[in-house]
């Protein structure tokens, strides 16, 4: 496995690939492209190995809505909450926990006595369900399309009685299209996550592209992956392709993972609703449909979110600005709070708290450049 990772970070490659980026850019004679992507890893990726060091100047690289922890609403983080105050036991990942909710994070939740449970995927809901058999276990389930598939095969294969799903899965697509097509965006290019279209396939955003009349390439997490899918969008951009690319053949196919597909879309159905502080995405999230009423946490309980409004909310949150980071108009440097009142382990907004969040990446790796 090291052996080929190595291959796809060799500096000698990189170089050349940097060197036919800046040919392409020059060719098209701009002194600004902006290209959008849309997934922590990617920021991950990007950050750590410098890669905006080695880009050409005229080239904007931007994260988007690309963090499902980000952008988990509040209210969505209230359902958790009211749920441990009524006596469930919340299992969540750990990166949710500090994420505010309107008044209160789970972390909160779990401090004022409840029982809040970090897990590191479904299989381990069930084992706590199972030595739980005596009390409600309910899943905060969270994450993009690739996560939701694990979700929904979980519950075709059969939930422990005690244990149900409160889903805050999110379907990217559609967020996509709507930053996209916001009013004002420089975006001209979309990377899209190469790990979500391992199960969607590639051939999915090829109605986007046409709509929107952009490149949308797909592509890895090693800093060649990266390097060869910006330079293959600068490419198509010159040359006004309107179309998907697949720069990680290796792992993506055109249709994707149809078995999988078919397990997601059985289960879960998308409706619209807010992304945190973005805008309303329509089929921007993913929930249970009516015939796994059952195993819903929405439908199995009365969520006494009201119970939460005794507190205050805190008055800092209203000066993040994660959604029009996430949107692509602002990034962390624009933030007054960054790195000050807003730290990792203190934070004011949702994209400081995931290791996926574009703060609490830009805080990790250097701060504001
Ligand atoms: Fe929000 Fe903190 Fe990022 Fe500012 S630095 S945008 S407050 S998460």
């Amino acid at each position: 496995e090291l052996a080929q990772q190595l291959k796809f970070r060799d500096p000698e490659k990189a170089r050349a690939l940097a060197a036919a980026l800046q040919r392409e850019v020059d060719a098209i004679g701009r002194d600004e492209i902006t290209i959008m992507h849309v997934c922590g890893s990617h920021e991950q990726s990007i950050a750590r190995f410098g890669i905006r060091a080695v880009l050409p100047r005229q080239i904007s690289l931007i994260m988007g809505p690309g963090c499902p922890v980000c952008v988990t609403d509040a209210p969505e983080i209230d359902e958790g909450v009211a749920l441990a105050k009524q006596g469930c036991r919340v299992l969540t990942y750990g990166d949710m926990l500090k994420v505010p909710g309107t008044v209160k994070s789970l972390g909160d939740a779990q401090a004022d006595g409840g029982k809040v449970d970090i897990v590191y995927g479904v299989e381990q809901a069930l084992e706590i369900a199972r030595a739980h058999p005596d009390e409600e276990v309910v899943f905060f389930s969270s994450g993009f399309e690739t996560t939701a598939v694990a979700t929904a095969a979980a519950i075709l294969r059969g939930l422990p009685k005690n244990l149900s799903v409160l889903s805050a899965h999110k379907y990217v697509p559609p967020a996509m299209e709507i930053v996209a097509g916001m009013p004002g965006s420089k975006v001209e290019a979309f990377l899209a996550a190469g790990h979500a279209a391992i199960i969607t396939g590639c051939d999915c955003f090829r109605p986007m592209a046409q709509k929107y009349r952009m490149p949308i390439v797909v592509t890895g997490f090693e800093p060649l992956d990266v390097l060869a899918a910006i330079l293959k969008t600068v490419e198509m951009i010159r040359h006004g392709e309107h179309d998907v690319a697949n720069c990680y053949p290796r792992c993506v196919t055109g249709p994707g993972n149809l078995p999988a597909q078919k397990m997601l879309w059985q289960v879960f159905e998308p409706v619209g609703g807010q992304w945190r502080g973005i805008a309303v995405i329509p089929d921007g999230n993913l929930r249970l449909k009516a015939e796994f009423a059952a195993v819903d946490a929405r439908r199995r309980f009365d969520i006494d979110v009201r119970s939460l409004w005794d507190y205050a909310p805190p008055k800092l949150a209203e000066r993040c600005i994660c959604g029009e980071i996430m949107a692509g108009f602002k990034s962390p440097k624009d933030c007054a709070l960054f790195g000050k009142e807003c730290l990792p382990e203190s934070p004011v907004g949702a994209c400081m708290v995931s290791s996926e969040g574009t703060c609490k990446i830009w805080h990790q790796y250097g701060g504001v450049p």
